[in-house]
């Protein structure tokens, strides 16, 4: 659907668990409760009504996503009933893999058909310290599964954090050399508890193309939000994502939903509608209002949060 000022919203960001297996130093502060938010989830049940809801509003590309979203016992049964519903056009997923390989083919049947998986660095031993304990191997296993299943290309999504794994960006961007696999570099954002300590990490996406000057502009969709480039033998794609240094409130096509059924037309707003307890023309008139009146863009800088309140994992990215 169109908001009120002419952009087209056709993604829902879904969460669908503030639980996580990880801790990820920049999305959930020391400390941070993994398993919160369980009692307050959305049911399976509420979920379908909500995508069925938004998919009839004209948002038929959805992602479903966390906390983690494979450490939800019926994940597959969510899956599956959002895969059938009529006038979908993209299921995706965003996970940090670790459960994947586990998934993979499971997903693919009921209806994924792209995975984006989180991965901010390939040395073992950063790994562990950037996630507070997470085995490298699984995530890896994890891509190979998704490939193997037929989910391609499969994205990685890499935060960039200066001096923690700015070296690493040619290995990444190489991968994109002989795999069939989208590397998207994120620009790190202040966002929740951790923001202060994420400002002094920040360094801008252009960073990227600094470091591999090879890399060529390949045509825009005009429905992403990343800058997609290619090295010239590559077979996948380089793509950057940049809230803050170049903002894309403009083109901004998604809308979000939280595990606890709040509804979150900007990101970095503080603005949050509940939808629990709402069904039928109540929840479709008040999803629609929402959606169309998203606010026009956010006033976020590397060190300067916005409204938002919440920590990443309790939004889901
Ligand atoms: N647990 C899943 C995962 O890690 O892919 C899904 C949820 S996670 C919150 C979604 C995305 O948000 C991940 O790609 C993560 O790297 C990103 N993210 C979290 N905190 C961020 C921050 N402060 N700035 C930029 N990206 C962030
Ligand atoms: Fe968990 Fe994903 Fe946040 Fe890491 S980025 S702590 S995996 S929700």
């Amino acid at each position: 659907m169109v908001d009120r000022i002419g952009r087209d919203i056709r993604y829902l960001r879904l969460s669908v668990t503030g639980a996580c297996n990880l801790r990820c130093r920049y999305c959930m502060p020391a400390g941070g409760d993994c398993g919160e938010n369980q009692r307050d989830q959305l049911t399976a049940d509420q979920i379908e009504e909500i995508v069925a809801v938004a998919i009839k509003l004209g948002l038929d590309k959805i992602r479903i996503t966390g906390g983690e979203p494979l450490l939800r016992e019926d994940i597959l049964d969510i899956v599956g009933r959002v895969g059938r519903l009529a006038g979908l056009r993209e299921l995706c997923m965003t996970t940090n893999g670790i459960l994947l390989a586990e998934y993979a083919g499971a997903l693919r049947e009921a209806g994924v058909n792209r995975v984006n998986v989180s991965l901010d660095t390939l040395n073992p031993g950063r790994y562990r310290e950037m996630t507070g304990g997470g085995t490298l191997d699984q995530a890896l296993r994890g891509i190979d599964a998704a490939e193997s299943a037929g989910i391609v290309p499969v994205r990685i999504n890499v935060v960039l954090m200066g001096g923690v794994n700015d070296r690493e960006i040619v290995e990444f961007v190489h991968l994109t050399r002989d795999r069939v696999i989208d590397v998207r570099f994120i620009e790190l954002m202040p966002i929740g508890e951790g923001g202060g300590r994420n400002a002094a990490h920040f360094i801008s996406g252009d960073i990227v193309l600094d470091t591999c000057p090879e890399l060529m502009p390949i045509n825009q969709s005009t429905e992403d939000v990343a800058q997609f480039y290619q090295l010239p033998d590559g077979m996948g794609r380089v793509g950057l994502i940049t809230p803050i240094s170049r903002p894309f409130c403009g083109r901004c096509n998604r809308v979000r939903v939280t595990a606890d059924g709040k509804l979150k037309p900007c990101l970095h707003g503080g603005e949050e509608i509940s939808l629990v307890g709402l069904s039928g023309a109540v929840l479709e008139e008040t999803m629609r209002a929402v959606i169309f009146e998203k606010p026009k863009g956010h006033c976020l800088g590397s060190d300067r949060p916005g409204e938002n309140r919440r920590n990443m994992y309790q939004i889901g990215g």
